[in-house]
C-alpha cells in the first residue's frame, strides 16, 4: 500500500523550496497554482537527465554497441511502464509523441484525413482545448467533413443527451476531453464511447488533465485512442503518449517519415514501413525525456493512493468554501469540480489584473481563455482565472492566496487620472521620467504596484475609436491603439485596454515611442529600457504578455 503524507510528498519537488523576490524585497516561496498548465518535477525526474547523459547517452534501436543497448532498454522499459499505467493490451499500442497536441494531430493526419469523406461528421464538445479542435477543423476542411458540437449541462459536464441527439450514421469520429482544463469535471466518457460505438464511430479521448488525477484503464473504457502529456503528471515537457488500438494503428499511414519508421527503402522497389509502434516514430526520439518520464511513472506509482485522492478532494472542498465566502467571486459553472481545477471571475476586476497582482505576491495562477476560446464564448465570458492544484499544495498556501485575493478585490479599480491638470503626462514624457519612477521600486511587487499606478495615466478611449484596425492583436486582454502624425513625421500614440496592467504597460511603451519619428522608434532599444526598468525578468518584450503585441502594432504603423 502506498503512503501519502502531503509535506513528505512536497519535499520531492525542489522548485517549491526556492524563495523568490529580488534584492532587498521580501523573499517568498513560490505558490504554484498552475498545475493544469504543467506540474513541477520531482527530484528523481530531474536526476534522470543527468544520469542518462552522464552514463547512458546513445541513440536507440540502431546501434550494435552496448551503450545503445542500455539506452534502448531504458527507453523501451518506459514504454512498458506507460502501457501498464493506462492498462493498454500491448506496449506497441503506446506511441511516443511530443505531447497531447501532437498525439491528436497524429490521429487527425493519419486517420481522419484518409478515412473521412464529404458530409461525414466529427463530434467534439463545447469544452475542448484548442488541441482537440483545430486538428479536426483542418481535417474537416481537407475532406469536406463537418464538425458538430456537444452541449454541456449546467454543472459543466458534457451532456450525453446532446450526443444522442447529434449522433448519426454519418458520425465517424467522436473526440472528447476526459476532463476539461477549465471546468475540472470528469466527463461521462464511458457512456459517450458506448454511444459512439453503436454507429461505428471511432473514439478519441483527450486525457491531458485526467492522467495526473485518475487511474485510467483504456481497455475498460474501450476507447480507440487516448492522448496525454508527461509534463502534466510530474514528468518532463516534450514527451507525450498516443495510445491507439493495434487494429487501427496497424491500418493507418505514417504521420511523419524518415529514419526509424521504415522497414526497407529503395528507389526501385519503393519503401515499406516498420512495425508498430516504430511506424509512427520517425527520427531520433526524445530519449532522455522518455526515460525521465519513466521516473515520473515510478513516482506516481509510488505515491498514487486513496489518501492522495482524498487529500486533493479536501483541497477542492476548502478552496471552494473559501472562495464562496468572497461575494465578488463568480464560478464559471455551478457546482464543485472533480479535480482541483477551479475557474472563476472576479466581478469588477480584469482577470489579468488579478493574476498579475497575485504574481507580484508570488502566487502563480492562470488567466485568459485557457486555449478554450469556444468554451469562453459558450459561457459568455471573455476569459477567467483558473487555479489548478496538485497534491503538493497546502492549506496554508490556500489561506495566503485567499488573503491576497481579498486584498485585490477591495482595491479600487476605477479609472482615475493621477493628475487632472497634467492630463496623460507620462505618455508624453521622455522614457527617462518612467525610468526615474522605477528607480526606487523594490522587487516585482514594487514594480507591479508602479505599473498599476501608471495605468491611471491613460484616458479612456471613445468607443468609436475601438475597432478592428485599432485593436492590438495578440494581447489576451482587449487593447486598442490610435495615432496621429505631425508635419515633421513624429508620431503620437493613444492607447487603452480593459486590463489595468496592460494600461500601465501601455504608458511605459508609449513614453518610449511618443513624439518620435519612425527611424527613432526603430532605433529605440526596448530590451535595454525594460532591463533598466527591472521588468525584463517578468515582462520580457519577447514573451506573449501583451508587450510584444503592443510594440508590433506600433512598428506596423511606423515602418
Ligand atoms: N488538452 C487539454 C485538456 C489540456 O489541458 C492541454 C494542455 N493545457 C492540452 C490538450 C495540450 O497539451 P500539450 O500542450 O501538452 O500538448
Amino acid at each position: 500500500m502506498n503512503f501519502f503524507e502531503p509535506l513528505v510528498f512536497r519535499q520531492h519537488f525542489p522548485l517549491l523550496d526556492i524563495e523568490f523576490g529580488q534584492g532587498d524585497s521580501q523573499k517568498f516561496p513560490l505558490i504554484y497554482f498552475d498545475n493544469g498548465a504543467t506540474t513541477q518535477k520531482p527530484q528523481s525526474v530531474i536526476d534522470s537527465y543527468q544520469q542518462f547523459y552522464c552514463h547512458n547517452n546513445a541513440n536507440v534501436h540502431r546501434s550494435s554497441h552496448s551503450i545503445s543497448t542500455r539506452a534502448t532498454t531504458e527507453f523501451e522499459h518506459a514504454r512498458v511502464l506507460a502501457k501498464n499505467l493506462i492498462n493498454a493490451k500491448h506496449a506497441k499500442e503506446v506511441i511516443w509523441t511530443k505531447g497531447t497536441t501532437e498525439s491528436i494531430n497524429l490521429i487527425a493526419h493519419s486517420y481522419a484525413r484518409h478515412n473521412l469523406n464529404p458530409g461525414d461528421e466529427i463530434i467534439l464538445s463545447q469544452c475542448e482545448h484548442h488541441a482537440n479542435i483545430v486538428p479536426w477543423q483542418i481535417a474537416a476542411q481537407l475532406t469536406g467533413a463537418v464538425i458538430k458540437v456537444l452541449a454541456l449541462d449546467e454543472d459543466g459536464f458534457i451532456d450525453v443527451n446532446s450526443l444522442e441527439r447529434l449522433i448519426s450514421n454519418k458520425t465517424k469520429i467522436v473526440s472528447c476531453t476526459h476532463i476539461s482544463n477549465v471546468l475540472g469535471r470528469i466527463n461521462p466518457i464511458k457512456e459517450i464511447i458506448v454511444i459512439a460505438k453503436k454507429v461505428g464511430a471511432i473514439t478519441v479521448i483527450d486525457g491531458a488533465q485526467a492522467i495526473a488525477h485518475l487511474s485510467v484503464d483504456v481497455q475498460s473504457l474501450d476507447c480507440d485512442f487516448y492522448a496525454f502529456s508527461a509534463h502534466k503528471m510530474y514528468g518532463p515537457t516534450g514527451v507525450g503518449v498516443l495510445y491507439g488500438k493495434e487494429e487501427l494503428l496497424s491500418k493507418m499511414l505514417p504521420y511523419q517519415s524518415g529514419g526509424e519508421m521504415i522497414n526497407q527503402v529503395s528507389f526501385e522497389k519503393g519503401t515499406s514501413y516498420n512495425e508498430l509502434p516504430f511506424k509512427f516514430e520517425a527520427g531520433t526520439p526524445n530519449i532522455a525525456g522518455v526515460i525521465a518520464f519513466s521516473k515520473a511513472i515510478d513516482f506516481i506509482n509510488a505515491h498514487f493512493s486513496l489518501e492522495l485522492i482524498q487529500y486533493e478532494r479536501s483541497l477542492i472542498d476548502y478552496t471552494m468554501q473559501q472562495l464562496t465566502l468572497i461575494p465578488e467571486v463568480h464560478f464559471v459553472v455551478q457546482g464543485k469540480p472533480d479535480i482541483p481545477v477551479i475557474s472563476f471571475i472576479i466581478k469588477g476586476h480584469h482577470n489579468h489584473d488579478v493574476a498579475s497582482t497575485l504574481d507580484s505576491f508570488g502566487i502563480a495562477v492562470r488567466s485568459g481563455h485557457h486555449c478554450a476560446m469556444p468554451l469562453m464564448d459558450y459561457l459568455a465570458i471573455k476569459g477567467c482565472l483558473r487555479i489548478s492544484l496538485a497534491a503538493y499544495n497546502t492549506f496554508e498556501e490556500i489561506n495566503y492566496f485567499i488573503d491576497k485575493l481579498k486584498e485585490v478585490v477591495i482595491t479600487d479599480n476605477s479609472i482615475v487620472e493621477l493628475d487632472k491638470s497634467s492630463d496623460e503626462v507620462l505618455i508624453n514624457s521622455p522614457s527617462d521620467k518612467i525610468l526615474a519612477l522605477f528607480e526606487n521600486c523594490k522587487g516585482w511587487d514594487g514594480r507591479h504596484r508602479q505599473i498599476m499606478l501608471l495605468s491611471k495615466q491613460l484616458k479612456p478611449m471613445p468607443d468609436e475609436c475601438k475597432h478592428e484596425s485599432s485593436l492590438i492583436k495578440g494581447c489576451e486582454s482587449l487593447a486598442w491603439l490610435t495615432f496621429t502624425k505631425d508635419s515633421q513625421g513624429n508620431f503620437f500614440f493613444h492607447a487603452f485596454s480593459d486590463a489595468k496592467v496592460i494600461r500601465g504597460l501601455l504608458v511605459i511603451v508609449l513614453a518610449a515611442f511618443n513624439h518620435k519619428n519612425s527611424q527613432q522608434i526603430e532605433q529605440f532599444d526596448l530590451e535595454n529600457y525594460f532591463n533598466k526598468l527591472g521588468l525584463i525578468k517578468h515582462l520580457s518584450p519577447s514573451r506573449g504578455n501583451g508587450v510584444r503585441a503592443i510594440v508590433d502594432k506600433i512598428k506596423s504603423i511606423t515602418q
